[in-house]
């Protein structure tokens, strides 16, 4: 699923990476400046299906939690808090890049706007 980047967003990395060339955020390895994530981390991050997550408490199938009680309605999850993931959440905590941000930003909305459930909601919260 490719990654939509608005023009305005190019033109900002493009100029941002003349200045400072563009990382990814999990690896620190060098990226293209039109990239969010390195191809190897982005694999990392999206090597679970939607379907391979509890729709309703957000955990993995085989660590459901549903039966203990839910404070919410449903969960979208991307993937877990584990290596090239929790790399580029502790990016964001260190003010080092957004780029993880927006990369889990775009491939979860496209992943709302595709559930029939999740894209009747009037309120979606991160
Ligand atoms: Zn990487
Ligand atoms: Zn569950």
């Amino acid at each position: 699923m490719p990654i939509s980047i608005s023009t305005g967003r190019k033109m900002q990395m493009f100029l941002l990476d003349l200045l400072y060339p563009n990382r990814c955020p999990c690896c620190n390895c060098s990226i293209s400046w039109r990239e969010y994530l390195c191809e190897a981390c982005r694999q990392e991050v999206t090597a679970e299906p939607a379907d391979a997550f509890c729709p309703l408490c957000g955990k993995l199938l085989r660590d459901c939690f549903c039966g203990t009680g839910l404070s919410y309605d449903r969960a979208a999850i991307l993937t877990e808090y584990t290596g090239a993931a929790r790399a580029g959440v502790l990016s964001m905590k260190s003010a080092a890049s957004l780029h993880f941000g927006r990369f889990c930003g775009n491939v979860l909305g496209q992943r709302i706007a595709e559930d029939v459930v999740l894209s009747g909601y009037d309120l979606v919260v991160p």
